[in-house]
């Protein structure tokens, strides 16, 4: 092809490109009439001009459709926006209103204007033409609180850099907090070393820094000669600082935005060890965002998944499994739990979607604890395939009949718990325990603690016996106030011990919110009693723990209503909860209580969840208590809880149906469980 064809050829494109344009324009105008005619529409039935929702919407189709045509998503979305904004603003001029553009956010921020979270709120809210007003806070967790409390809409918080790493404090609050994450933004960090007008390399003794700017500048720092550093909490009040001072032998290091704001000459730019230096933030409301159908989207989840070989990667192959890209793992250690770990991850797609619904019904069936941060419009697009379907796993032999399925029973207000959800036993491992496997776990201990001797003298019974827990009361629910409350926190300190020095994990029961988290910095398992079945927020404050719960079922309860009280732990991510059977009311008076032992083959064909039966409350006589502990073990108990004292007769609480040490051990025999090797 000879030059002067190419030129010709290159002039036609041209030319239907010219034509494409002008076509563009004659349907930007058309776009404008009608959007004209809706303005009309609104004013006559008095409508905001501004719908977010329809908007999203729109967008969100847009984006759809153009994947057909093979068009990046990111063109689509900031042309559509302009598009949209103009429309609203055509409208508002028509009828001659003044809204202000998308209604306006406060934002709460750690630091003041200048500083990183500052810019990546204007960067995340100015793009969508969205106007900001700010809440300055002092630390991460005060911009958290002014959104808790209602004083922010949103706080922007910065969550790792490409340089530094996560920033561990802000993941242990998003995972305490009640919040959702409805955004994140990634942004490139240019720190620059800021001076007062005339300050020369040569003048600075001292730089005010940030301790994460610290970090992501260590190389330039040290090169810095007789030169100190000062931490600062907010790398635009440094400058701010610096500006007062008025010193040019003090330096500090911010952006280039807080020098334009505070009045700072730019002393040196690309100060950071890295070139690249990013840092991603998230945005996080009250309330979750709905992602509309189509617009790409990540969700952000927190996930522990136990102390044994394999059990990370089993919880990462249902990623592959399902397909759904794992684009973030980041691990962090668990306060007071020193053997396990948390896993923060990030995924594409969100909850809305059936993939990432079943993923998660996945994750929940293999791990510990799982809880969804948020699900939030993310930039990159990729088609999912369709969702697997997992075949349930057939019961046999002894399994099969203890565990029958009641053909007819669905689940009455609770998903998690049931069979359906899950068809395998999920096994809940403490110490040596098994509990939901095929060997059955002896729990005892005494109804309350009362003094050391006695729990020591207790917890050694139940080691030579072949028990691998041990109970104990602390806090305990008399239905008298006179009768004796309990030792509290100076009874769980003696039952950490005796169990620490027998080898036993504990039990203890927790009675109120506000306990929970102090109790479980000790417990190994925290117990629900009877009368706290239905206390639902101190079962949502045990849900938010890490520690396995067990549940007694109210004396006066159905058995759909103890699972729906379980489904209250799970919800909250907990998924290591065991329920009780412990007698319940009825018109016999010749027990304390009357066991229900039919319950127990009954929540096994309805629940994954292990099974316990306490038969010293049912019956309230020691006499009673090993054959109904045999008869639990023989209908498919997972493990038994047995109070015992070493002296029953002179016990502050429930002496009457406490085994004396001997008799536990003759009721581990008849039970068959193992004496522990020594
Ligand atoms: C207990 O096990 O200590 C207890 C108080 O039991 P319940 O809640 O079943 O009465
Ligand atoms: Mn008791």
């Amino acid at each position: 092809m000879s030059s002067s064809d190419e030129r010709q050829d290159i002039d036609k494109i041209r030319s239907e490109i010219d034509k494409v344009d002008s076509e563009i324009l004659r349907l930007l105008a058309e776009r404008k009439s009608h959007a004209l005619r809706i303005a009309r529409a609104k004013g006559e039935f008095d409508r905001p001009s501004r719908d977010q929702t329809r908007e999203e919407d729109l967008i969100a189709d847009r984006i759809a459709a153009a994947a057909q045509h093979d068009l990046d998503s990111e063109l689509i979305i900031k042309l559509w926006r302009t598009i949209v904004n103009d429309s609203v603003r055509i409208q508002q001029e028509a009828l001659g209103r003044a809204e202000e553009p998308n209604g306006g956010i406060t934002v709460a921020i750690q630091g003041i204007e200048g500083s990183y979270s500052h810019i990546a709120a204007e960067q995340f809210f100015g793009t969508k033409g969205i106007e900001t007003a700010y809440v300055r806070a002092k630390a991460f967790s005060d911009a958290i609180d002014e959104v808790t409390e209602g004083r922010a809409e949103v706080a922007v918080l910065p969550i790792e850099n490409t340089t530094s790493g996560a920033i561990s404090e802000v993941y242990d609050l998003l995972l305490e907090s009640d919040l959702s994450v409805v955004g994140d933004l990634k942004l490139r960090v240019r720190h620059c070393l800021l001076g007062i007008h005339g300050t020369t390399p040569a003048d600075i003794r001292k730089v005010y820094c940030h301790p994460q700017a610290v970090a992501q500048c260590s190389d330039f720092l040290a090169s810095l000669e007789d030169c100190e550093i000062v931490h600062f909490s907010d790398t635009a009040l440094s400058g701010k600082r610096i500006k007062d001072l008025n010193d040019p032998s003090i330096a500090a290091i911010a952006s280039e935005e807080a020098a334009r704001l505070y009045g700072l000459e730019v002393i040196k730019t690309g100060i950071a060890n890295r070139a690249e230096n990013y840092t991603r933030f998230v945005v996080v409301a009250r309330e979750p965002v709905e992602v509309p159908e189509g617009v790409p989207s990540k969700t952000s989840a927190v996930m522990a998944v136990g102390n044994r070989p394999g059990a990370l990667m089993d919880a990462l192959s249902i990623f592959r499994e399902g397909d759904i890209n794992l684009v973030k793992l980041e691990s962090r250690p668990i306060p007071h739990n020193p053997k396990e770990e948390l896993f923060y991850i990030d995924f594409e797609g969100n909850v809305a979607d059936h993939e990432v619904a079943d993923l998660l019904d996945a994750l929940t069936r293999q791990v510990r604890f799982l809880k969804v941060l948020g699900s939030y419009p993310s930039r990159d697009l990729r088609p999912r395939p369709d969702a697997d379907t997992r075949k349930p796993i057939e019961p046999s032999g002894r399994e099969k009949l203890v565990s029958p399925v009641v053909s007819g029973q669905s689940p009455q207000g609770y998903r998690l718990g049931s069979r359906g959800h899950k068809p395998a036993n999920t096994i809940v491992e403490v110490g040596e325990a098994r509990f939901g496997s095929d060997e059955l776990v002896l729990i005892g201990g005494p109804c309350a603690v009362e003094s050391w001797d006695q729990v020591i003298a207790s917890a050694r019974a139940v080691r030579d016996s072949g028990g691998t827990v041990l109970r104990g009361g602390c806090f305990k629910p008399r239905t008298s106030p006179y009768s004796f409350q309990g030792l509290g926190f100076e009874g769980l300190d003696m039952l950490s011990e005796a169990g620490k020095t027998f080898g036993l994990p504990i039990v203890t029961e927790v009675l109120s919110p506000e306990d929970v988290e102090e109790v479980a910095k000790k417990a190994d398992i925290l117990q629900i009693g009877t009368r706290n079945m239905q206390n639902f927020s101190l079962l949502s404050a045990v849900g938010r723990t890490h520690r396995p719960v067990l549940l007694k079922r109210g004396m006066s309860s159905s058995l759909d209503e103890l699972l729906q009280a379980a489904e209250y732990i799970l919800h909250e991510g907990n998924q290591q909860v065991m329920l009780c059977e412990r007698g319940i009311r009825t018109f016999e008076t010749s027990t304390r209580n009357t066991l229900d032992l039919s319950a127990v083959p009954v929540l096994r064909g309805r629940t994954h969840l292990p099974v316990v039966v306490d038969p010293s409350h049912a019956a309230g006589n020691r006499d009673l208590v090993a054959p109904l502990a045999l008869a639990a073990e023989a209908i498919g108990a997972h493990g038994i809880m047995v109070e015992i004292h070493p002296k029953p007769e002179e016990a502050l609480s429930d002496g009457p149906q406490s085994l004396t040490l001997e008799q536990f051990d003759e009721l581990a025999r008849a039970l068959g469980v193992p004496r522990r090797q020594l």
